[in-house]
């Protein structure tokens, strides 16, 4: 082919054959096309229907390819086009023109023009001004914002080849575009189609002979595949065509258009196609965000209620927690242990061989004597507890803590606070006011109820009874820990030794036994084992401020006459009927003790670490086990082994008489030989008399569980580097298994609820993968058109990702806002039945952030095979369809 060619033809075809099917089947729909057409000319084809004139002109458009033969555009074979190189020739160099007009319904007049040059990424300014001029050159400067379906015939196909335009493309085929319009406006259509012949090859299909000799310059005639005629065929050296001036209309700039950028469809211009197209279908798409939520709200709700409920739990767990302390004491039993003697786990290396005509033994007496621990509380052991706390509790945050350490002296403190009681037990009905111990009382009041429980069968401990009678406890040294717990209702924290502090529960009570053991309510009398208070119902602040307290130490408690303790206050209950023989009037060396404030348990702590009634500070403890006069009374001395200068002991022979604290015979006489074997009990009496500050037992409070859980590791750190047997120390924890029992519970519950709403999740994804389908078969029409204007089959699928994001994210939104509502209602019921609880229903943001994530990341996924299908879809076909 000469130079010539080359110049003045646009488009060349060479023997094109296009088969539809394959092998005896196929139709032979092109039988060997050989054409070449101009670069500026009105050519129409005409030939029966079914004669392959669509078919050339799909061919010559590069929507539909070529079986055989070439297609040689602007003097290049396309034999090596790829994919993209047909659209960026159909988006730069063709413009469509379709009978039935093929424009998006869901687009205004003006995007539907816009649509080709959005494919090619012109921008959005350059884009509007384009359209618009386009279209004033069609006449419809007016109709720009309204819908195609506001439009007549004649005006839809003018916009048709406004778009087809729009590009300013080399090449405009229109098939059979006046097939559908009556007369005039088929007239009005071809003279713009005459119009735009004139500086650029227009190739029209038609069945109209009239039409085609009126106005275009060349007819071609087809018959079954085959050119039988042509008007005007292309000279190979025809100079005819370089040599004719191009008329320029408009400001069309040619030749230099650069040809080689691919068109690229932005993936905000697929959002607004989606979105446009969504609009239109609001019911639907409404429906489908609310079907496709329902799973997300029920994720939502098992997040937030789990989130809700482990807050709640660790709510319960930090007062738990600082209610039932980690306690290491001088001897323990492992609980964990008890389940192995239920178990079968004690060891049984024989199971295998057992014959079974036998009974045989389980060795128990062994694992119990194992469960045994005695524990060594050195002081290197207690420093390196006491390391780890104030470590962990300087890196807290401020005003937050992580551990609190109690330390036990084998002591009861209670002992030592005496207070003026209120009683009537007289006959006479006369109110007594006598000083007694705290203690003394309670022990009282716990064998009322041993007595009067005896002869009901029921075994009930002292020290059961004693957890009912709450009195007065020791203030963990944690300030932070009691803040966090209670509120201060009147005065001020307790500081000194000799500072207390009166607790109430959160409804300001105290019970009427701590406030009669107090000396705040009087008893009025003791009938059988019944007894009676009076009538007071509340005491006011400043009463309770003002009641005297005293600690009185051993010295005076206990006296010593002929080898035998005594207290100096034997109950008048066994001294004798009628005498009241309490302690009155106070000694000089009591010590006044004096109540700061009054703190109450806050509204969302369910348990405190403190009991209601009286507390004091753990200096107080220290003090007496500092106190000189307590140190030096003749009690504490016989049990430390002074001797005289003749080498006897000072006090030989020893007994307590003190029947109510039942400690007659604890100290016995004891002999000079025999001294080693009985100092072990003496030293536990010493103890119990506050005369060794030997640590006996520590106690650690944990902020939380986690805490716990990471004390416990450093514990047993510590046992992991002993060497010597002696020096392990075992600790006891209660609440432990609880605690760890209830979390994998939560845990386990959560991930239950999960997987079952997550097939709720899954079902509404299937759903919308449906729907997403139904739409591509909707509009395969649009993927048609898409294609036909260069888009690229990366576009279309774009465009129903598009889709299905939004509708993902719709879902998400929808379902995160319900859940959000729903936690209100759900909250307020639990609220009702759950005094004191926060909130049940907690929906992060974060969590709510996720699940829309989730949300659009699942119907993008199932939506990925209806616009893989929608991508792959023919456009040849997807325009055949109606
Ligand atoms: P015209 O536009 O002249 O009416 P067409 O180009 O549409 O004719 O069709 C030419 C021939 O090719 C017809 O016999 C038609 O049935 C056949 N044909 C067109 N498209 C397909 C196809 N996708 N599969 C099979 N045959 C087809
Ligand atoms: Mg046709």
């Amino acid at each position: 082919m000469g130079e010539t060619t080359k110049d003045t033809t646009a488009l060349l075809l060479k023997d094109i054959v296009k088969v539809y099917g394959d092998g005896e089947n196929g139709v032979k729909a092109l039988k060997g096309i050989n054409l070449s057409f101009r670069k500026s000319e009105f050519v129409s084809v005409l030939g029966p229907s079914g004669c392959g004139k669509t078919t050339l002109l799909n061919i010559v458009g590069g929507l539909d390819r070529y079986t055989t033969g070439d297609l040689i555009i602007n003097g290049v074979s396309t034999k090596e086009y790829k994919d993209g190189d047909w659209d960026t020739y159909r988006n730069d160099s063709v413009g469509f023109v379709f009978q039935s007009y093929n424009l998006i319904s869901h687009q205004t007049v003006l995007s539907n023009v816009e649509l080709a040059l959005t494919l090619s990424g012109v921008s959005n300014a350059e884009r509007k001004k384009r359209a618009k001029d386009v279209l004033e050159r069609v006449g419809l400067k007016d109709q720009a914002y309204k819908r195609p379906n506001q439009l007549s015939g004649g005006q839809m196909q003018r916009v048709a080849i406004a778009r087809a335009l729009v590009n300013d493309p080399d090449i405009i085929l229109a098939d059979e575009p006046t097939g559908a319009l009556d007369t005039e406006t088929s007239l009005q259509v071809m003279e713009i189609l005459k119009e735009i012949s004139a500086d650029r090859l227009v190739i029209m299909v038609t069945h109209n002979p009239d039409l085609a000799k009126k106005y275009s310059t060349r007819i071609i005639n087809l018959l079954d595949g085959e050119v039988t005629g042509d008007t005007d065929p292309l000279d190979v050296n025809e100079k005819e065509n370089a040599e004719k001036p191009v008329k320029i209309n408009g400001n069309r700039e040619k030749e230099s258009k650069p040809r080689k950028k691919k068109s690229a469809m932005n993936l905000f211009t697929a959002f607004a196609l989606s979105f446009s197209n969504l609009r239109t279908k609001k019911g639907r798409t409404t429906l489908t965000s609310i079907a496709g939520s329902i799973g997300i709200i029920g994720i939502a709700l098992v997040l937030a209620v789990s989130t809700g409920f482990s807050a709640y739990i660790n709510e319960l767990q930090a007062d738990t927690l600082s209610t039932y302390p980690l306690t290491i004491t001088e001897a323990t039993i492992d609980l964990s242990d008890f389940e192995k003697l239920t178990s079968d786990v004690i060891s049984d290396d024989n199971a295998a061989e057992r014959v079974k005509n036998k009974v045989y033994v389980k060795g128990m007496f062994d694992e119990l004597t194992n469960m045994l621990k005695s524990n060594k509380l050195s002081e290197e052991y207690i420093k390196y507890v006491e390391d780890y706390v104030d470590e962990k509790n300087k890196a807290a945050e401020k005003g937050d803590w992580a551990y609190c350490l109690k330390r036990g002296y084998g002591f009861d403190a209670n002992d030592y606070i005496f207070t003026e009681l209120k009683y009537n037990l007289t006959a006479n009905g006369n109110i007594n006011r006598n000083v007694m111990s705290i203690n003394t009382f309670v022990q009282m009041m716990e064998y009322l109820f041993n007595e009067g429980l005896k002869y009901s069968n029921m075994n009930i401990s002292a020290e059961f009874v004693r957890n009912y009678i709450p009195t007065v406890c020791e203030i963990p040294e944690s300030r932070e820990l009691i803040a966090s717990q209670y509120e201060m209702l009147y005065g001020d924290w307790a500081n000194g030794w000799d500072e207390m502090l009166l607790v109430v529960d959160r409804n300001y009570r105290v019970t009427d036994i701590t406030l009669a053991v107090l000396g705040y309510k009087a008893i009025n009398g003791l009938d059988g084992y019944n007894v009676t208070f009076d009538g007071t119902d509340s005491i006011d602040f400043q009463e309770i401020v003002n009641k005297k307290f005293y600690y009185i130490d051993n010295t005076v408690r206990y006296v010593y006459k002929e080898n035998v303790f005594g207290t100096n206050f034997v109950s008048s209950m066994y001294a004798g009927e009628g005498s009241s023989t309490f302690l009155s009037p106070v000694p000089e060396s009591a010590h006044p003790l004096k109540v700061t404030g009054i703190v109450r348990l806050k509204d969302d702590v369910q348990q405190g670490v403190l009991k209601t009634g009286l507390a004091y500070t753990s200096e107080f403890v220290k003090h007496i086990l500092t106190d000189e006069g307590n140190l030096n009374s003749p009690i504490v001395r016989a049990t430390d082994g002074s001797v005289n200068e003749d080498g006897t002991r000072v006090y030989d022979s020893v007994s307590v008489i003190n029947p109510l604290i039942n400690m007659e015979g604890i100290i016995k006489k004891y002999v000079n030989s025999a001294a080693d074997v009985k100092w072990k009990t003496i030293s536990y009496t010493r103890r119990a008399l506050g005369g060794d500050d030997t640590v006996s037992k520590l106690s650690i409070y944990s902020r939380d569980y986690r805490a716990k859980e990471e004390i416990k590791t450093y514990l047993k750190a510590w046992n992991d580097k002993q060497t010597n047997e002696e020096n392990i120390v075992h600790y006891s924890d209660s609440t432990a298994m609880l605690f760890s029992a209830m979390n994998s519970i939560v845990d386990a519950v959560k991930i239950v609820l999960i997987a079952f709403t997550a097939i709720s999740l899954v079902v509404s994804s299937i759903m919308i993968g449906i729907i997403t389908y139904v739409s591509v078969v909707e509009r395969t029409k649009e993927i048609g058109v898409l294609r036909s204007l260069g888009a690229r089959k990366k576009d279309i699928s774009r465009i129903f990702n598009a889709e299905t994001f939004l509708i993902g994210f719709f879902a998400g939104l929808i379902g995160v806002a319900v859940s959000y509502l729903l936690t209100i209602p759900i909250n307020m019921i639990f609220a009702h039945f759950v005094s004191g609880a926060t909130a049940i229903a907690v929906l992060k943001i974060t969590d709510a952030m996720l699940l829309v994530t989730v949300s659009f990341v699942l119907t993008i996924i199932a939506g990925i095979i209806p616009s893989r299908i929608a991508s792959k879809k023919d456009p040849v076909v997807a325009l055949r369809t109606e």
